[in-house]
Formats: C-alpha cells, sequence, structure tokens
C-alpha cells in the first residue's frame, strides 16, 4: 500500500471513531473500545443499553438502576472548573456541564476539557449566554441566549450539546421551552437533588451531607462550578459513589434523545 493511501485510510478510520464516541446522534458508542481502538479501563466504561426519552422537562433518569447523573452548573470560578476537569481525569468520573458560556472558564480550560468531551467522558449542555432569567426575557432574547450558547459550544468543543438545555435557575415555561426547542433544544434537564453550593457559606461538611442525601440510583444532581468547595472533596464524594455501588454517567450514556 502506498503511503498516500495508508495515510488516507488512517485519517477516516480516526474520523470515524471520532465521531461515534463523540457524537451524541450517531450510532451506539463503540462500547468497551477508546479512540485507539483499546479497551478503556472500567472506570470510564459507558454503561448500556440506553433508554429512549420523548421531548419535555427530564428531573430524574427513566427506570430502575444505579446510574447517578452528576451535573454541573455555570462555571463563574475558572479555578473550580479546573479542579472538575482534573476530577474527571484523575478518577474516570463521568458527568455532564452545563455551560454559560460567556464565563472564561471554558476557554481557560480547553486543552483539557476538550478531550474529555471528544471521548463522551464530560457532557456539555447549554445553560444559556449569560445567565438571565428566561422567563422575563422577550421570546426573541431568549432565542439570542440559547443561539449564542449554542455557537460558542460548537465553535470551542464542536458539539453544541442539543437535546438538552438547562434554564437559568430552573426557570422556564411554555414560551421558554418553545424557543428553546426550535434552537434544537427539546429536553429542559431540572434536577432530582440540588447539592446547594452556589451559597456564600457552603462548606465541605454540608456539601457531603448533600451529597449523601442525593447521591442515589437515577438521580440528576445539581452543583455549580462557581465556588472551590467542591473541587476539593471529590475523594469523598467518589468514596458515597463506590459505597452506594452507584455508577456516574453523562446523560448521553443512559438516555437514546428524541430525533
Ligand atoms: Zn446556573
Amino acid at each position: 500500500m502506498d503511503r498516500r493511501r495508508l495515510l488516507t485510510l488512517l485519517a477516516a478510520g480516526t474520523a470515524a471513531t471520532l465521531l461515534g464516541n463523540g457524537d451524541a446522534h450517531g450510532d451506539p458508542f463503540p462500547f468497551g473500545t477508546g479512540s485507539d481502538g483499546g479497551l478503556l479501563p472500567p472506570s470510564v466504561l459507558p454503561p448500556d443499553p440506553r433508554t429512549p426519552i420523548g421531548p419535555g422537562t427530564l428531573t430524574s433518569l427513566p427506570g430502575d438502576g444505579n446510574h447517578l447523573a452528576l451535573t454541573i452548573d455555570d462555571g463563574a470560578s475558572s479555578q473550580t472548573v479546573g479542579a472538575l476537569i482534573d476530577f474527571a481525569r484523575n478518577t474516570g468520573t463521568r458527568f455532564t456541564f452545563f455551560v454559560t458560556a460567556y464565563y472564561p472558564s471554558w476557554t481557560d480550560h480547553l486543552g483539557s476539557l476538550r478531550p474529555l468531551v471528544d471521548s463522551g467522558q464530560i457532557q456539555l449542555g447549554n445553560h444559556s449566554w449569560d445567565h438571565p432569567d428566561l422567563t422575563r426575557l422577550p421570546a426573541g432574547a431568549v432565542a439570542d441566549q440559547i443561539d449564542r450558547a449554542k455557537a460558542f459550544l460548537w465553535n470551542t468543543f464542536g458539539t453544541d450539546g442539543t437535546p438538552y438545555y438547562r434554564p437559568p435557575y430552573g426557570r422556564h415555561n411554555a414560551m421558554v421551552d418553545q424557543v428553546a426547542a426550535d434552537s434544537g433544544y427539546s429536553v429542559p434537564v431540572m434536577w432530582t437533588g440540588d447539592l446547594n453550593d452556589v451559597s456564600t457559606v457552603i462548606n465541605e461538611g454540608m456539601l457531603l451531607d448533600a451529597a449523601r442525601r442525593w447521591f442515589n440510583g437515577q438521580a440528576i444532581v445539581l452543583g455549580h462550578a462557581n465556588r472551590p468547595t467542591i473541587g476539593t472533596i471529590y475523594g469523598q464524594l467518589t468514596d458515597i459513589v463506590r459505597e452506594r455501588n452507584l455508577t456516574m454517567v453523562t446523560l448521553n450514556d443512559v438516555l437514546i434523545p428524541p430525533r
């Protein structure tokens, strides 16, 4: 085989592998293989099979099981976003960031975050451009919030997070949901439990108490990359997950989104 043909084949194989691993709308995961075709360590294996869902609000993962979807919002603290990326890299933990796109944190950590997004270990969703209460805006401004964040995600990470979005403050209504759906975000993602980590008085004990309360099978748990606490206790968070025999997942790991 000549060298040019070999390079073409290698490029095609790499592209197919990237699509298979990173595109939520493509074929199911090439279960058990990494982007280099080798076996992934057990901690980063996505679970199978996935459950189809329709459009509409999601507050927990469907059915019975031991999956835990940790979802981390905002990104006001670049240091905390970095700590959570370390959490993923060091432990193999899978989770979802709902990105408020105007925070510099997301481009600050592009080099370390992008590979985790490409592999599917970390999923990104839309949490608006700069976090207004969307229910207090006219439809055109809601569309602008959603679409600016969508463009940022696509241009920066090669994914736009569709169909998952989280309305700032969890505030949405029929108008907001319709505008979001028109931009491809047909699944507003709420939560089963909240780590309450945006409080100015949050400390490690309070955050661990909240984790013990809400880290349960099929829960969607809300946290924030705004204060440093969550980045300092990930060892203890992992202990709770292990003690309870839970598997941390992204939404794409366990759900087949509506077409
Ligand atoms: Zn938020």
